[in-house]
C-alpha cells in the first residue's frame, strides 16, 4: 500500500506517482479511512481528500489491507462482497458471526 502523502505535493511527487502508474505499480486508488478501493478514473476516488487517499498495485493487496470494493465503479465485485463471496472476506468478526447471522440475512 502506497499513501498519497508519500509523494510530495510538487511536479516531481506528481510525476513520480504517475511513473508508478504507467509502470504498472499503481492500479487502483483507495479510501483509508472508509477502507474502500476502486479504479483511478473514479469519481467517488477524485473527490477525496489526498491524506485519506492510497494506492495498490492490485485488488489482492488492497483486499489483503482490509480494503472492500468501491460500489460505484466495481459495482459487481462490491456486491459479491456485501455478499461475502469468495475472495472478499468481510474482517474476522464477520467471519466468525458468519455461521449464526447467515439465519438472519434476509432480514436486510
Ligand atoms: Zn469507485
Amino acid at each position: 500500500m502506497i499513501c498519497h502523502t508519500d509523494f510530495a505535493d510538487t511536479e516531481t511527487g506528481l510525476a513520480e506517482l504517475w511513473k508508478l502508474i504507467k509502470t504498472g505499480q499503481i492500479v487502483f486508488g483507495g479510501n483509508a479511512v472508509l477502507k474502500t478501493y476502486g479504479t483511478l478514473r473514479c469519481q467517488s476516488g477524485r473527490r477525496m481528500h489526498r491524506k485519506n487517499r492510497v494506492f495498490f498495485s492490485s485488488e489482492d493487496e488492497a483486499v489483503a489491507s482490509g480494503f472492500r470494493p468501491c460500489g460505484h465503479c466495481l459495482r459487481a465485485k462490491y456486491r459479491l462482497w456485501k455478499e461475502g463471496g469468495a475472495g472478499y472476506p468481510r474482517g474476522v468478526a464477520a467471519k466468525t458471526a458468519s455461521a449464526s447471522m447467515s439465519d438472519n440475512v434476509t432480514t436486510n
